[in-house]
């Protein structure tokens, strides 16, 4: 089977091919500078996300006056692989660009769209996404960080957990409760919080990969004073705009985790033969059959992909979501577990940070974070039982 795109997709890829080959980002700086977590930006990164928004390249599908291209969603998908097969990161604040962006662009006001979501978009500031808290994760309508108005004000007591790059984040896309008293998906609303508000502290969580770049952290909120008109869209309607919000992340989650494993596997296969030969006979065949079966995964989840994607253009959503998060998080995990044992003592050398080399013992503990973050893989097995076979809720 051999798929093919249309000549204006190929002209697309092109012209894209083209702006890459004059706009890449030094290789010296990316590799003296790795992009390590979202709790850093090296500077090359930063130039990379302006300069991708300056020429219409960060965000093709969107209207040119939003910085777009008004690019449709196969150009979108010839996009998001070729910068893949680049190995160029779109930006280095992922929840900024994927999420929160695009909820202010649905749902902010004009003001929230200049302030907020445009500097964003340039990489001039970075954003976190203040979703969970300890007793509020999986079950997200749980939350309960009171937001109480005291005349033109809302007064914020709380606390957040597991806030990727809020060390780093200028203002956090903060969910908390406006309505105790309403059922627990009516009283949820999203404030914007600049975190340097007085009452905001952060707490970083140690963490097993990168640990001198702390990605995750915990947010405590006393007594934080934050204007009403810091509202995203009606009061007690976060619930609904959070389906929206993980919707912009959702639609292309399962092209994400295609590449990931397809370019983990690149890098494999680059030093396999190698790590092969030096390998006792009776284990070779061992490690060489796993291999194979990683691969078939990659093929396998990038036929499933496109399925989905060709329902996702045609209805705009498609249950193959769902089970692609829980595939390819999982694939992948596999996929450089194989590596490390491949890599035996030397996958403690081989160490490069959070983004770190395949085969690092580094990208095998970060490869479980992938299965969990935005819906854990039980939690996408819940919603294939219920959505995709049809099965009474548990
Ligand atoms: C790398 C990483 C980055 C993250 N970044 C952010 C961020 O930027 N902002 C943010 O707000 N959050 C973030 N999170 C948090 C993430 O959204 C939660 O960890 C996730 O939703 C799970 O919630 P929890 O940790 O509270 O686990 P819980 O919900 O307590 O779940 C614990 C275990 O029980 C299972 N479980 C729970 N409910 C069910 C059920 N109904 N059926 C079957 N099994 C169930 C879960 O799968 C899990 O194995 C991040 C997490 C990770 C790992």
């Amino acid at each position: 089977m051999k798929l093919q795109f249309d000549e204006s997709v190929e002209a697309f890829r092109a012209e894209f091919l083209g702006w890459l080959d004059e706009n890449r980002p030094p290789v010296e700086e990316m590799q003296t500078d790795p992009l390590r977590s979202s709790a850093y930006i090296p500077e090359w990164s930063r130039t990379f996300t302006q300069r991708m928004f300056d020429d219409g390249w960060l965000v093709p599908g969107w209207p040119p006056e939003r910085g777009g291209r008004n690019a449709g969603p196969i150009e979108t998908l010839v996009y998001m692989e070729e910068l893949s097969r680049a190995r160029l990161p779109r930006t280095a604040n992922p929840q900024g660009l994927g999420i929160i962006a695009p909820s202010l662009l649905d749902y902010g006001t004009e003001e929230q769209i200049e302030q907020y979501a445009m500097p964003l978009l340039r990489a001039e500031i970075a954003a976190c996404l203040g979703m969970s808290e300890p007793d509020a994760g999986s079950d997200l309508a749980n939350l309960k960080t009171r937001a109480v108005l005291d005349g033109d004000n809302y007064v914020l007591n709380g606390q957040k957990v597991w806030t990727s790059g809020a060390g780093y984040a200028d203002f956090c896309f903060l969910f908390c409760r406006t309505n105790p008293d309403a059922p627990k998906h009516k009283g949820i609303s999203i404030i914007l919080m600049p975190m340097d508000t007085p009452g905001v502290t952060v707490r970083p969580l140690k963490e097993i990969v990168a640990p001198e770049f702390p990605d995750l952290a915990e947010v405590f909120l006393d007594d934080v004073v934050l204007p009403a008109s810091n509202i995203v869209g009606d009061v007690n309607n976060g619930w609904a705009m959070a389906g929206g919000s993980l919707a912009h992340e959702r639609s292309m989650v399962w092209l994400m985790g295609v590449m990931n494993i397809e370019s983990a596997m690149v890098e494999l296969l680059e030093v396999a033969p190698t790590r092969l030969a030096n390998l006792p006979i009776e284990e070779r065949a061992v490690a060489a059959d796993a291999l194979v079966g990683s691969h078939i995964d990659a093929v396998a989840a990038r036929c499933l992909g496109y399925r989905g994607f060709a329902r996702y253009v045609k209805s705009g959503s498609a249950p193959e979501q769902a089970l692609m998060k829980a595939y390819t998080s999982e694939a992948r995990r596999d996929l450089v577990r194989l590596a490390a044992e491949l890599f035996g003592p030397d996958a403690l050398q081989a160490a490069t940070g959070r983004y770190g080399a395949t085969g690092s013992l580094d990208a095998y503990f970060e490869s479980f974070g992938t299965t969990i973050s935005a819906g854990s893989s039980e939690i996408q097995r819940n919603i294939i039982a219920e959505r995709v076979l049809g099965l009474p809720r548990g």
